[in-house]
């Protein structure tokens, strides 16, 4: 299930002078450390057999729509981590209104957009290290034009809610890293 789920790893790990690579605890192994992980696509792409794909779906890098219905953004949802500046970013998908879609869209190079209110949006990205994070509302706010959208869990006893509202540390980084490299395909 984390097969689209890609490792990127921005300059400022290094400037933070974090490792880049840590001993698994698990299996003795190097492990990659990230402050971000990302997916491409929405789980409801995934989904969708490969005679599906080119009915069924429109997407682009940020986007995605699916028999001109189902409305998904591509968002950030930021954690703050102790002692470094960068947040630590999971790339995820959410299924959003189609009015607050076509909004979106309408706006997505207009300077100012920031300043859009917050609408609701359902996360349409596995994340088990949370249990089961499909349909998991969301705040989806619109930022700068060139940016992603952020999203808020609004959950606040959720697990992954009390992650971004109370931030993490560098170890949970690093055990957030050891559980995705051990997860099953
Ligand atoms: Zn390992």
């Amino acid at each position: 299930m984390y097969g689209l789920m890609v490792v990127e790893r921005k300059d400022s790990v290094t400037e933070n002078k974090q490792p880049e690579a840590f001993v698994c605890s698990q299996c003795g192994e190097l492990h990659p450390i990230a402050m971000k992980y990302s997916v491409k696509v929405p789980q409801a792409a995934i989904d969708l057999s490969k005679d599906e794909l080119d009915e069924r779906l429109v997407i682009s890098p940020d986007q995605c729509v699916i028999d001109g219905r189902d409305f998904y953004l591509r968002g950030r949802l930021l954690v703050p981590v102790a002692g470094v500046e960068e947040p630590f970013v999971w790339g995820v998908w959410a299924e959003v209104g189609p009015t607050d879609f076509i909004r979106t869209n309408e706006r997505w190079s207009v300077e100012g957009r920031e300043l859009e209110p917050a609408f609701p949006g359902w996360l349409n990205t596995r994340l088990p290290l949370f249990g089961d994070t499909i349909n998991l509302e969301v705040d989806v706010k619109t930022q700068v034009v060139g940016w992603r959208p952020q999203l808020t869990v609004r959950d606040e006893s959720h697990p992954l809610a009390v992650e971004q509202r109370h931030g993490i540390t560098l170890d949970r980084v690093r055990e957030i890293a050891e559980q995705i490299a051990h997860l099953n395909p």
